[in-house]
């Protein structure tokens, strides 16, 4: 095994990687500006994981919302998907604040307000998420340049 040195590319923290000289790797330079550190690979997966799921949630509520049932029993069925996939969105964003707030290593929040926006705005699940990801990353800012400094 070598090892090399590389920055993240997410937090631009240094990191070691290791690799197998004898793999064919054609050019080492193309591959470190794409390695990612153990702490931002987990949270992209976790991001990315829990992202599908509130899309696929937003997608049973966008359809439930097109759906004009007549029949009683369609009506209830309605809202009962309506019901369940806001459920759903509470727990999937608590899961989305708590994977946050470790990566960004901040006190667990979560609102309701982004529950409840996904669940009214579904079409807009990826700005909702996005704006809802920007807001945390700016609370971390002064703590990120104090831990910077104790390095
Ligand atoms: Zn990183």
């Amino acid at each position: 095994m070598t090892s090399t040195a590389y920055t993240c590319k997410l937090c631009r923290r240094p990191g070691v990687a290791q690799y197998d000289e004898t793999a064919p790797i054609s050019d080492l330079s193309k591959w470190l500006p794409l390695l990612h550190c153990n702490h931002c690979a987990d949270w992209l997966e976790a991001k990315n994981r829990l992202t599908a799921k509130i899309a696929q949630l937003c997608r049973i509520i966008q359809v439930g919302q097109a759906w004009h049932p007549t029949k009683p029993e369609q009506v209830r069925e309605r809202t009962a998907k309506l019901t369940s996939a806001a459920d759903g969105l509470e727990v999937i964003t608590k899961a989305m604040a708590g994977a946050a707030c470790n990566y960004f290593k901040l006190t667990n929040v979560w609102e309701q307000d982004f529950a409840d926006l996904l669940a009214e705005n579904p079409a807009q699940h990826p700005r909702i998420i996005t704006d809802y990801l920007r807001r945390l990353s700016k609370m971390v800012k002064p703590r990120q340049d104090q831990f910077k400094e104790t390095l």
